[in-house]
């Protein structure tokens, strides 16, 4: 793990990514300036990165630390995502992702949930599956084109967290289709996830 150790009074730091991320190993500074912080370690009068990450500098405590960076998985077909719904059009919604797989994902990520067939063919009753702000559980079924093409058409699949379009308050009752607000009777129309009503909201 130790690399080529070049001694102090050559360049000090290996972290000139323009990222400021630190590989396992890396030089973050000498010893007499920084202590090691978390994620890091003193050696030869040199401290160095433990594992990937973001280095931090503690210029009160003058610790020098790495906060290690998730691996930013992207998705893959099947995989379910958790986000907020940010957009509606007629037949699409625009989602912020903030969960894969029920993980927190510090990526930024959006995807296109489709909502064909949804919202009720020529003729049929609209419905309104999903609203702007919403927080909603999807499944990754396509990637095409580099989007990441999202659905909601499985029981386990949809609305996980609304919030009552009359009084702004949580909806924190529904199923299948219809959440009612206990605050002010409202009944909303959604694609209800199989746990909605369930607290904390699971991603
Ligand atoms: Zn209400």
């Amino acid at each position: 793990m130790d690399r080529i150790d070049g001694g102090v009074d050559q360049e000090v730091t290996d972290v000139r990514r323009k990222d400021g991320v630190a590989m396992p190993g890396d030089k973050l500074a000498v010893s007499e300036e920084f202590l090691p912080g978390a994620n890091a370690y003193e050696k030869s009068g040199l401290v160095r990165a433990l594992r990937v990450g973001t280095v931090h500098k503690d210029l009160v405590n003058m610790e020098i630390s790495v906060k290690p960076s998730s691996q930013p998985a992207s998705p893959k077909i099947d995989d379910w995502v958790t986000g907020q719904v940010e957009a509606v059009q007629a037949n699409s919604a625009n989602v912020h992702l903030y969960f894969l797989n029920g993980v927190p994902t510090h990526k930024d990520f959006s995807g296109m949930l489709n909502l064909r067939g949804m919202t009720g063919a020529r003729g049929a009753r609209r419905m309104t599956p999903v609203k702007s702000g919403d927080i909603v559980r999807c499944r990754v079924y396509s990637l095409t084109n580099g989007i990441i093409h999202l659905t909601i058409d499985e029981p386990d699949m949809g609305v996980t967290g609304a919030l009552c379009g009359n009084c702004g308050r949580p909806l924190l009752r529904g199923n299948a289709t219809r959440a009612k607000c206990d605050e002010c009777g409202n009944v909303e129309e959604r694609k209800l996830a199989r746990d909605f009503g369930t607290a904390p909201i699971q991603p």
